[in-house]
């Protein structure tokens, strides 16, 4: 079945692209398209298209199976960017035979015909709604395979490992030999590294994939709201503010040195207040809690206690005097030490070493439920309990893996992937 839909953001622009895939799709094509010939595929022609009571002159190109995005017939019409142009052009290729794609069928059978991953296809979409540089890396990452690599090479030693039990045993109930259990738990070991080694990139991979929490403590007074201003207006590129009342959160993003900051300034902590202000206090500590690193604006005695998350404390104000002992001075009235209170953010709430690209939860607890099964399988070769039972650890690990890619994902795990991206897609 050929399915069709605008390809292009709904909207007006130099170029919308209306795009088809599947048997078929060429000939419905060649249906609406002035210049009738063999077009050879990858190629670009030039000529009038069908939009059914009208015309534009615009460009075809064709890709043929399997070498294309879905792995199926493909053909493209590039038009001019008006909505209803695309509108037209597309409601053409639905009266010819086409109907309209789903939300996301296009990479949905692009991952039916094994053109990519699973993985592959959510690092797209983590492309396509990234709102920083480091996010768009990180999903590019997935979206070239490197998680799916990985996780295939692990799945690999987990099935020659599984091979080699087998092999050793002529009853379910045996133990493993000797040899047997050292080869074996050594390859599991080297699997239990590399999948904590994973485990570990989605610290910062998170934080890459939802920006890092940044949250401002310190009393009424301090300086807060100043620096937080200070901050949004250091980076140009406000990604949204969104302002509350005053004894509310305030919440504002910027993006510094590729990565995505949302910054929350606070309601005064103090205690004693009246009951509006008890709940932005309330609401301060909520914050605090989620915080990645929070920006303490410290003054002598001010009581404020802090939970358990790593602090930056800032001496504000220092155009109007030092303060020592703090991590930095700042004045958001001149701008000094605010460069330097960025790269603290940086370092203490984003951290430093690889960027991986771990950032998406559903591969997270894909890896967690890996790890823990091959724990359970060292621990049970250990504990010399009948093979059959550590086999049964390493089939479950092996499927586990299996989901990063989509070799053992359930359809409704599928469906729900490919559900949230937009036709088109
Ligand atoms: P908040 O209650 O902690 O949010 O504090 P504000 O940001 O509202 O600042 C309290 C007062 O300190 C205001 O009168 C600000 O103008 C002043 N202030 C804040 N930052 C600076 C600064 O860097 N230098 C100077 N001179 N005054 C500041």
């Amino acid at each position: 079945m050929v399915i069709s839909a605008i390809a292009t953001a709904d909207g007006v622009g130099g170029v919308a692209i209306v795009r088809m895939s599947g048997e078929g799709s060429v000939e419905i094509a060649r249906r609406m398209f002035s210049k009738k010939t063999e077009y050879e595929p990858n190629k670009m022609y030039v000529g009038e298209i069908d939009g059914g009571d009208f015309k534009d002159l615009g460009l075809l190109v064709c890709f043929r199976a399997p070498a294309s995005f879905t792995g199926e017939d493909v053909a493209e019409f590039h038009c001019h960017g008006g909505r209803e142009i695309a509108r037209g052009i597309l409601k053409r290729t639905l009266a010819l035979g086409a109907r309209l794609a789903e939300r996301g069928e296009f990479t949905r059978r692009a991952f039916l015909n094994g053109k990519l991953s699973l993985s592959a296809a959510e690092g797209m979409a983590e492309m396509i709604s990234a709102q920083s540089e480091a996010q768009i890396r990180a999903g590019y990452a997935l979206y070239r395979e490197k998680l799916a690599v990985e996780g295939q090479r692990l799945q690999a030693l987990l099935k020659a490992a599984l091979a080699g039990v087998e092999a050793d045993i002529d009853y379910p109930e045996e133990d493993l030999s000797e040899d047997a259990m050292t080869e074996s738990l050594g390859t599991m070991s080297e699997v239990e590294a590399s999948l904590s080694m994973l485990l570990r990139q989605y610290r910062i991979g998170r934080k890459t994939k939802e920006g890092v929490n940044v949250v401002f403590a310190g009393r009424p007074n301090a300086g807060k709201s100043s620096l937080f201003n200070a901050l949004l207006g250091y980076d140009r590129a406000i990604v949204s503010e969104i302002a509350g009342t005053t004894r509310d959160t305030l919440e504002g993003s910027i993006t510094y040195r590729g990565v995505l900051f949302r910054l929350t300034d606070t309601a005064g902590l103090r205690s004693g207040a009246d009951a509006l202000e008890e709940e932005g206090v309330r609401r301060a500590e909520h914050a605090l809690r989620g915080a990645d690193v929070v920006i303490y604006l410290k003054e002598e005695n001010d009581g404020i206690v802090l939970p358990d998350v790593p602090v930056i404390t800032v001496g504000a104000k220092c155009d109007l005097g030092r303060r020592h002992g703090c991590d930095v001075e700042v004045s958001s009235l001149t701008g000094e030490g605010i460069e330097q209170l960025m790269e603290l953010l940086y370092a203490r709430g984003y951290g430093s070493g690889e960027e991986g690209f771990l950032m998406v939860e559903r591969h997270y607890h894909a890896v967690e439920r890996a790890l823990s099964a091959v724990r359970e399988g060292i621990s049970a070769v250990a504990q010399r309990v009948p093979a059959e039972l550590y086999a049964e650890d390493l089939r479950r690990a092996y499927l586990a893996l299996g989901e990063i890619t989509g070799e053992t994902a359930s359809d409704a795990v599928i469906n729900e992937i490919f559900s949230r991206f937009c036709v088109g897609k």
